[in-house]
């Protein structure tokens, strides 16, 4: 924690006072309104409420839908009154809209881990150019984001911490992403516990442990279900299948797009690549340059597999002399006419933007080179139209664009969300046996059908909220 960091804390903590160190008394209720994520992958918000406490849990923005924003502006939702903010983890739909409750007045404390921190803020920066270069309404400014790391309290993983008068929380690692947490909330006298998933992977990854299961006691479970109804195959199958396919298209001369999100996937790929023989070169456009180097500054945050690595330069997958960054339209130019095979990895990882479009663009017309897909497309995104057989790609004066005659590929199992073997291992692992379980953060079907698996297995009340719902916990 820097010297200001600490000031602010110490400031904060000043102004609640006795009431943080008094009696807690048992807590009367605990409601959840879900503004956002509910029945839907994006914009992620949930406002926890008690008698003395009122909780964000993230504030995301969910790319590619229209209806992109959480409901900040419903009457269930007054920012006067907000006590504090967590953020879960640096995904847009996550943190990309948290400026913006500080353009509406909030200035209050937001907490979350320093990877999260420095990603997020470089991932709300590059959301901004990409409005005004794509001719968006921008909805926050750079102020926002600068009130936002002013107002910021970072915390360890494990590390407790009282954030009002009747509510303590925990950040433990999550699996998901560098610095990724889940957001465990004790509340009152510690007879209600709250445990938030955020996006949790519980299985050993390249780059992370999976994600803790060490809690005394979970009562309510608001967990996500991306692919909460998939049976994928293990993460080692598709570390294999991703190196032999990337092999067989450089065999054959062709270049490899692999659309990812600037952190999480990419440094995967990274690692994964890494540790291969492939004689390419690895091309990074977009953050995904900049927000490996911010991996390579929290080396703590990673399995102690890869910390081993990291310590040596030989070793380092971020180091990897393969490894190019692409910082400018000229340099993408240079890529686009070599003949030479490569691998790109390039944002958006949905395909709604950036980079990854004109690369696609650049690489449609030779049946040679790969579209791969490695990560989770949400609903109404380009990358899930074409996983569905659209062969198209827009350009600037056309909606219908490019026929797509390149070959488009999926390798599952390296997506950085549980299936639904490990959603249940997960839930098995912990100490106690929730209550109640909230399925959130999945397709409208998949919320709804896994909530009735889990009820059904576990013998549990669960619930999958639509927007705005709000769900009484005690
Ligand atoms: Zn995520
Ligand atoms: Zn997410």
């Amino acid at each position: 924690m820097t010297h200001k960091e600490a000031g602010y804390r110490k400031k904060f903590l000043h102004n609640l006072g006795e009431r943080i160190y008094g009696e807690k008394k048992g807590v009367e209720w605990i409601r959840a309104t879900f503004l956002g994520a509910a029945r839907e992958v994006g914009r992620s918000a949930i406002l926890i409420q008690t008698p003395n406490s009122r909780v964000l849990l993230d504030c995301g923005i969910a790319p590619g839908s229209s209806k992109s924003f959480p409901y900040l502006e419903v009457p269930e939702f007054n920012i006067q009154t907000l006590d504090a903010v967590i953020i879960s983890h640096a995904h847009m739909d996550h943190i990309g809209l948290v400026p913006l409750l500080f353009e509406y007045g909030y200035r209050g404390p937001i907490y979350m881990t320093r990877p999260t921190r420095d990603t997020g803020v470089l991932l709300q920066m590059d959301y901004i150019g990409i409005c005004q270069r794509e001719g968006k309404p921008v909805p926050y400014s750079s102020k926002g984001i600068e009130e936002m790391l002013k107002h910021c309290i970072v915390l360890e993983y494990d590390e407790v911490t009282d954030i009002t008068p009747d509510v303590r929380i925990t950040l433990s690692n999550a699996g998901h992403v560098l610095g990724s947490s889940t957001v465990h909330l004790h509340i009152g006298d510690g007879l209600y516990n709250i445990l938030y998933t955020g996006d949790i992977k519980y299985e050993n990854t390249k780059l992370f442990e999976k994600a803790s299961t060490d809690f005394t006691r979970v009562e309510g479970l608001i967990i996500e279900s991306t692919y909460g109804m998939r049976d994928l195959p293990p993460h080692g199958v598709g570390v294999a299948k991703v190196v032999e396919k990337i092999k067989e298209v450089i065999a054959r001369g062709g270049k490899i797009i692999v659309p990812a999100f600037a952190t999480g996937r990419a440094q995967e790929i990274i690692a994964i690549l890494a540790e291969s023989d492939i004689q390419a070169p690895i091309y990074l456009d977009g953050m995904i340059w900049d927000s490996t180097a911010i991996h390579t500054a929290y080396p703590e945050f990673f399995s102690r597999l890869m910390q081993n690595k990291i310590l040596y330069k030989d070793k380092d997958p971020f180091q990897d002399p393969r490894l190019k960054a692409v910082g400018s339209g000229k340099e993408r130019q240079k890529v686009f006419e070599s003949d030479e095979p490569c691998v790109v990895l390039a944002t958006a990882g949905m395909l709604i933007g950036g980079p990854a479009i004109e690369y696609l663009r650049n690489f449609a017309n030779d049946e040679k080179n790969l579209l791969l897909f490695v990560s989770y497309q949400a609903e109404g995104t380009l990358g899930s139209k074409i996983q569905k057989g659209w062969k198209y790609v827009p350009t600037a004066t056309d909606e219908r664009g490019i026929e797509l005659k390149l070959e488009i590929d999926t390798v599952e199992g390296l997506g950085g969300h549980c299936d639904r073997e490990q959603l249940y291992a997960f839930i098995s692992s912990l100490k106690t046996r929730p209550k109640k379980i909230i399925v959130n953060h999945g397709e409208s079907m998949t919320c709804s059908a896994l909530a009735r698996a889990l009820h059904k297995d576990f013998r549990i009340e669960t619930n999958c909220p639509r927007a705005l719902e709000t769900i009484r916990f005690a």
